[in-house]
Parts: structure tokens; C-alpha cells; sequence
């Protein structure tokens, strides 16, 4: 059979199979979609075209212009070209926006339950935060927390896990933190402050002249790839791993309610499908990307790579473990928040670490391929 018959005869059937005959000769077609058009903005927290960020934002808008055949279209904006990067959770919910690309733990000042919905302390892996959002219960409550501010959250990416930061100075105790000013938000951030440092939340585009100036002694951003397109290993001696405070990151499309509400379904699904394939496009890119970027990083800019110690690290969970405590038994929605993520993680933990971490484990005596 020809290819091309086929495929169209495939697609004419599809559409066929959303309409019903009723009464008489009169076919009804519920699955079908109005010609209207839309135009959407899509306000970001990233620069331009950055890599990783940006550049997925970007390919998530073409996607939805393509897979409906140009009936919505989105046109994206960098942080600060329509609003502030830390600005798109109110320009979503106020409509200035129709949509928007950010992390939520940007909007933890507004809905401090918002942070577990971007990456948690010593937690998930990106695999395993995925498993919690799409079948764990994870996504009913991150739209339970964004309700009240008239928007449905998407998971739109994930930049697998992070590194710990660039530092001026070496960490060899938790006392070596003690005052120490760095970029670093959300869960993390609290945790540091706890440890005796200064956390600050800086926009990604304003934090090489941070740490250059020495406004601040340390910062996190990303991992290799996005770290690198920042030029960070010029403002600081040391790199350190692993991101202890970000193991798994997800990314997050925006949508305001009204916006969406105007949708017909179809557009709807797309806006929710295109989103899903963004996710494993985002850490298809970091994955790959961070492996090359890091090679160059340290063959071609010499970056003095450092390994966090065990016991620094063994502190800062604890004190995660009583901000959870008391973030828990603040506030009602985060306690039915942690108490899901504690039940998920005791049911996929004891999988993870017969499959996945058994074989990590082997890598360093083996040759693998
Ligand atoms: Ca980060």
C-alpha cells in the first residue's frame, strides 16, 4: 500500500472516529475543532534563546503552533522583555501573560507550597519525580496549590540533577558556610540559611556580575551546560558536586485559567501533549549537553572540579529534615504535600536502588560499551 494513502486514509479515519451519526442523517462531531485562532504570549525567566532554558520555551511554543496547524500560535518572551523573569507567576495570573516557562520555586513568596513542585532537597530523581507527577498524585496537588491564583500548572522539562555551585571558597566543614552570601533559591536556600549562610535570589542573566563584583561568594545556577553558557568558571575557583539541593528540576508551563477556558478541547490537548514531549526533549538536551560541557570545562578552561564532603552533606539533610517538619505542621496543603512525596518515595526507592543505583555503582569497575 502506498505510505502516503495510507497515513491519509489513517487521519480521515481519525477524524470520523470523534463524530457520531444521530437522529436522521445529522452527524454530530464533539471532537471537532473550531477554526478560531489564537495568539498567546509566553513570558519566561530565562534569558533569550538561552541554552537549556530558553531554547526548550522556545521549541515548546513551535510545537504548539505546529501540532495545531497554526491555530495558536505563541510568541515567546525572554525575562525582562515584557516583564521581569521573576514576574511571570503574576503576569500569568493577572492575564498580562497567557502563558508562561518558569521553575516553581520562583513563586514560593506567593504560595510557599510551590517549592515542592520544582525540586526537593536530597529527593527525587528526575525519573522519579516524573512517576510522582504524572501517576503519584503530584500533579492534583501542584493545580491545587496554583488555584487560587487562576492558574493550571504543566510540567514542561527537567534539568536532571544540578551541581552544588561555584565557589571562592573551599568547603571542607559545615562551618565553612558560615556567612557565606549565595545565589541559591528555594528549599535549598532555607536550608543554607539555616547552616549559618545568606541566601539570595538572583535572576540567572545577573548572576556572573554578582559573583564577579563579589556581591555574592557563591551561586548555583544549573549544572555544565548552563553554566558554562554563563562563562561562571571565570568569576569563581571552584566547582563543587553534587547539587544536593536540586536532584532533579522540573520546568513549568503556565497557563491562565480564563485563556485556557476560551480553548477548544483540541487546542487544550495539544497545549498538554506538546508539554509532555517538552519534557523528555529538556532532559534528553541537559543530559547530553552536560556531559559535553563539562568535558570542556575542565579540559579546555581547567575548572577545579570538588566533591562536597560526606558529613557536610549528611548535615545539610538534616537540616532539611526539620524544615520539612516545620514547613509541614505550618501549613495544611505542604503536610498533605510531603506526606504523598514520603509515601511515593518509600514505594520506588527500594526499586531505584535494586536497578538504577546497582548498576551506577558497578560503572566505576567496568568498561561499559
Ligand atoms: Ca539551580
Amino acid at each position: 500500500m502506498d505510505r502516503r494513502k495510507f497515513v491519509t486514509a489513517a487521519g480521515a479515519a481519525g477524524v470520523l472516529a470523534a463524530c457520531t451519526k444521530q437522529q436522521g442523517s445529522q452527524v454530530e462531531c464533539s471532537g471537532q475543532s473550531s477554526q478560531q485562532t489564537f495568539e498567546w504570549k509566553m513570558v519566561t525567566s530565562w534569558p533569550r534563546d538561552f541554552p537549556g532554558l530558553g531554547t526548550n520555551a522556545n521549541r515548546l511554543a513551535e510545537k504548539i503552533g505546529r501540532l495545531s496547524n497554526g491555530r495558536l500560535k505563541v510568541k515567546v518572551y525572554g525575562g525582562n522583555e515584557l516583564v521581569p523573569p521573576f514576574e511571570v507567576f503574576d503576569a500569568v495570573s493577572q492575564g498580562t501573560a497567557e502563558m508562561g516557562h518558569s521553575a516553581a520555586y520562583y513563586w514560593k513568596g506567593k504560595a510557599p507550597a510551590a517549592q515542592f513542585f520544582a525540586g526537593i532537597p536530597f529527593g527525587l530523581s528526575a525519573q522519579e519525580l516524573h512517576g510522582w507527577f504524572y501517576f503519584g498524585g503530584g500533579m492534583e496537588l501542584w493545580r491545587e496549590v496554583y488555584e487560587p491564583f487562576g492558574i493550571i500548572p504543566f510540567l514542561a522539562g527537567n534539568s536532571g540533577p544540578q551541581m552544588a555551585g561555584w565557589f571562592n571558597r573551599e568547603i571542607n566543614s559545615l562551618d565553612d558556610l558560615q556567612g557565606l552570601k549565595m545565589r541559591i533559591p528555594g528549599l535549598g536556600g532555607e536550608i543554607l540559611r539555616r547552616a549559618g549562610g545568606t541566601p539570595q535570589t538572583i535572576p540567572g542573566a545577573e548572576l556572573f556580575t554578582a559573583l564577579q563584583t563579589g556581591t555574592i561568594d557563591a551561586t548555583e545556577w544549573v549544572g555544565p551546560y548552563n553554566d558554562l553558557a554563563f562563562g561562571l568558571f571565570r568569576a569563581a575557583k571552584y566547582y563543587y558536586y553534587p547539587g544536593w539541593h536540586e536532584p532533579g528540576t522540573a520546568l513549568e508551563c503556565l497557563v491562565n485559567r480564563d485563556a485556557w477556558d476560551a480553548l477548544p478541547q483540541d487546542l487544550r490537548d495539544i497545549i498538554e501533549i506538546a508539554s509532555q514531549a517538552s519534557v523528555v526533549d529538556t532532559l534528553s538536551d541537559f543530559t547530553y549537553q552536560n556531559g559535553k560541557s563539562l568535558r570542556i570545562l575542565l579540559d579546555e578552561h581547567g575548572v577545579e572540579l570538588r566533591r562536597l564532603p560526606d558529613d557536610v552533606l549528611i548535615k545539610l539533610k538534616q537540616i532539611g529534615d526539620d524544615l520539612m517538619l516545620e514547613l509541614a505542621s505550618d501549613d495544611e496543603l505542604i503536610g498533605r504535600i510531603l506526606a504523598s512525596l514520603n509515601a511515593y518515595y518509600e514505594t520506588v526507592n527500594p526499586w531505584t536502588t535494586i536497578s538504577d543505583r546497582t548498576l551506577l555503582n558497578l560503572r566505576p569497575e567496568i568498561d561499559t560499551f
